[in-house]
């Protein structure tokens, strides 16, 4: 009894006696705009801490006051119980005075110094947006625009940051006295959700006829469905721009959305219900599953089932399927109804050109292509396709980094000044680099044509706005002829800046090692499309002795000519016949011209071009090798989009076992001038006896695959018995193959390599431009 008082009487003097601490905390990642501050808030108040939280351009800025151990338990919480949507990156913490506060509040923002904070990305509407908008007695059942702090639109209606309602493009939408409220409330789900809205106060649908009068209907989603299902053609208008839709199922209206836009080959992405309805398509993978359902919903390339729902021509001639689930509202409403199954959903444009955003562009742009528009008045600010994964050898890769990815940062092992790396020519991306980290822009295409610039331009502008940042150093490409290496010298020129030229496939094998924080030497295998030299010839098929700074040309695939310089890229036939004329085959015998399928005129035009030495440059690409591969097995003479016959021949040795029964196919190393050469003589022959005796194109493609990562794998031990260096990395386009993949990483770890490959970036252009920064970094700390 006496001892329990004393106890008593004791805790409530140590009370007393324990001053109050007052903690100053700068917590930085992905934590504006999506829910951090009311999270914070209510967290002090669980913990009866007072102090205040602020957003400012260095992330959020927090003070705590109050008893050391709620401070403590704060502190803790404020990690573990952090939103699903916020990426704590640091919290850097700093006692100050007490000053004795005991509520806590929220203040409003400040902008200020060089910003070290994310605009969060676009997320996927959460599930209790997904119940409300399907709940008839919600207030909000069936509005397309709802969003909450832990879901909607972020970076595609942000113009620069800090991350507030007046920097976006909701600033012209006045909330009603309920959304206010709802705003205000630091106990509701939508306490400063920035893009708040109801159908009283937001943004609204309508809809309109292909010339862009208005159609008359009550519910203009409920048009768009008896329409799409109809089998017409809509343009939708989404998050980061429009999409064409159609019913997936009709082989008619798929027909006709490629013709209208012209893209005749290339996949078209699906979307479905849920993952059930993805599961009934494809065979769905546990990693693919998890991509599916991320918040960035991006589309995910999976094995397709043969089941014939879906119609033929959507993928035609590849056994994969690109799917992906609704992340918009408008989206879920579509699919409410259980007469849509699956929709076409592809970016609104024609081939390659930027996605169309804007109500008067899109229909300008896409006349006589949709039947009729769905339009919204939230003004799209950044241009953001969707994003696409797969998962290759057992993990995610990202194809095209858009939609839900962008703008979050990807990590650097050394500190850069500030840097723009304009990438390359296909797939474009650039980054901006500062400190430890790059921003790298949204996908945007092929830099081709001035839409393609003044996409590039405009996004380039609003990323240095958004981040501040401002670049010391251009980097771009070494290739002389690409648009983004002209764009990067005008650039740096007008602003007095220094520019560095790296080399193609050197930036592709240094993103890779970046990403695993090496800075080398390492063994890289580069293998590629296209990449320009630092002999001038066509590189593609490379072994480097890489670090972050420099390289050595180790070994690479012999040149081959390359007849008609970049047309035969386009027509693979004329890469085969220059891959066998190397071979030292007679390409205007009766053999060759039956297993390429071309004309002796042709065959004679060619060699004769190659004799002359005509627009014919050599090339030691593996993804052109690749190429004149599938035309010879495959009869693909001609292709649509950029590596469309090496991705059907990947195709067609799915289900194939990945054993190597003939060691032919393997290339051969021979001693060069100043590096190995990987010879594919007895390759090419071998592979025609093959065609000859019978054998089936699947197997033709499995061995192939089989042997050319052997080829690399015994470079690579001879690379280590040169150099002892142990660690390779795998980069560049031919790294999306999932059999080459798999059998250079398995077979190298079989020798005893440790091997890395790409995660956050993707190892083909698409990541040219993290490689490229990370080298400019280091060259420029080295001097
Ligand atoms: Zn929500
Ligand atoms: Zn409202």
């Amino acid at each position: 009894m006496l001892l329990t008082a004393v106890r008593e009487a004791n805790l409530t003097d140590a009370a007393k006696i324990i001053p109050p601490r007052r903690v100053l905390l700068i917590v930085r990642g992905v934590v504006q705009g999506v829910g951090f501050r009311p999270f914070v808030y209510r967290l002090a108040r669980e913990e009866s801490l007072g102090g205040f939280i602020g957003n400012d351009t260095n992330g959020v800025l927090i003070e705590v006051e109050g008893a050391p151990g709620s401070i403590e338990r704060f502190l803790h919480r404020l990690r573990g119980e952090a939103p699903a949507l916020a990426r704590i990156d640091s919290v850097a913490t700093r006692e100050i005075p007490a000053r004795g506060e005991t509520s806590f509040q929220i203040v409003a923002s400040e902008v200020r110094g060089a910003v070290a904070t994310g605009i969060p990305a676009d997320a996927a509407t959460c599930v209790d947006c997904l119940r409300e908008l399907l709940d008839a007695k919600d207030r909000r059942y069936r509005y397309a625009f709802l969003n909450c702090t832990n879901c909607g639109p972020r970076f595609t209606i942000t113009r620069r940051i800090p991350y507030d309602r007046p920097q976006t493009s909701m600033a012209k939408f006045k909330m009603c006295k309920a959304c206010q409220a709802e705003y205000d409330d630091p106990a509701n789900r939508r306490f400063h959700a920035q893009p708040n809205a109801c159908r009283e106060c937001g943004p609204r649908l309508w809809l309109v006829d292909g010339a862009g009068a208005p159609i008359d209907c009550d519910d203009a989603v409920e048009e768009t469905i008896e329409r799409l299902v109809g089998g017409a053609i809509l343009a939708i208008k989404g998050i980061g721009g429009f999409h064409l839709a159609c019913d997936a199922t009709s082989e008619t209206a798929v027909g006709r959305l490629r013709e209208r836009k012209r893209r005749y080959g290339k996949p078209l992405a699906v979307m479905v219900r849920d993952v059930d309805a993805a599961r009934e398509l494809t065979e769905l993978g546990s990693e693919e599953e998890a991509l599916l359902t991320a918040f960035a919903r991006p589309i995910v390339l999976v094995r397709r089932r043969g089941d014939g729902v879906i119609a033929p021509s959507v993928a035609p001639g590849v056994p994969w399927l690109g799917v992906f689930l609704p992340y918009a509202p408008l989206q879920h409403l579509l699919f409410a109804d259980a007469r849509v199954r699956a929709l076409v959903m592809t970016s609104a444009n024609l081939s390659e050109e930027p996605i169309a955003i804007d109500n008067e562009e899109c229909l300008a742009r896409l006349a006589g292509i949709a039947d009729a528009f769905l339009l919204h008045d939230r003004e799209i600010l950044q241009r953001c396709d969707d994003s696409v994964t797969a998962v290759v050898d057992g993990a995610p890769q990202i194809l095209r980094r858009a939609r839900g990815f962008v703008p979050l940062s990807v990590p650097l092992p050394i500190d850069a000044p500030p840097l723009l790396a304009v990438g390359g020519h296909l797939k474009n991306a650039f980054a901006l680099a500062r400190g430890r980290l790059v921003y790298q822009s949204q996908h945007l295409g092929d830099l081709e044509n001035l839409t393609g610039l003044n996409f590039f331009r405009e996004s380039l502008d609003h990323l240095m706005r958004t981040f501040e940042v401002a670049p010391e150093a251009v980097v771009h490409d070494m290739h002389p002829g690409y648009l983004s290496t002209t764009l990067a010298r005008e650039w740096a020129a007008e602003r007095n800046l220094r520019v560095i030229a790296v080399q193609h496939h050197h930036a592709h094998i240094a993103g890779c090692m970046a990403e695993h924080g090496l800075e080398g030497p390492v063994i890289g295998l580069s293998l590629d499309g296209t990449g320009y030299g630092t002999d001038g010839k066509i590189w593609g098929g490379e072994v480097l002795i890489a670090r972050l700074d420099g390289f050595k040309r180790f070994a690479h695939l012999e040149y081959v000519p390359m007849p008609g310089g970049e047309k035969a890229i386009r027509e693979p036939w004329r890469m085969a016949l220059g891959a066998l004329h190397a071979a030292r085959c007679d390409i205007e015998s009766e053999e060759v011209l039956r297993a390429v399928g071309v004309k002796a005129q042709d065959a004679r035009v060619v060699k004769q071009m190659i004799a002359r030495g005509v627009n014919t440059p050599g090339t030691s690409s593996l993804g052109r090798l690749f190429d004149a591969v599938a035309s010879v097995v495959l009869g693909r003479g001609a292709v649509d989009y950029e590596a469309q016959a090496a991705i059907e021949l990947e195709g067609v040795a799915v289900g194939q076992d990945d054993r190597l029964r003939n060691h032919a196919y393997v290339p051969e190393l021979w001693e060069g001038d100043d590096s190995l050469i990987l010879k594919t003589e007895y390759l090419w022959k071998t592979l025609i006896e093959d065609l000859k005796r019978g054998v089936c194109r699947e197997r033709i493609s499995a061995e192939f695959h089989a042997g050319v990562a052997e080829g690399f794998i015994k470079a690579a031990s001879n690379a280590r018995q040169n150099t002892g260096i142990n660690q390779v990395a795998l980069s560049g386009g031919c790294m999306h193959n999932r059999r080459l993949a798999r059998l250079l990483r398995v077979g190298l770890e079989e020798e005893g390599f440790t091997v890395y490959q790409h995660r956050q970036v993707s190892p083909g252009d698409a990541g040219l431009s993290y490689g490229q920064a990370v080298i400019a970094a280091a060259i420029l700390a080295r001097r």
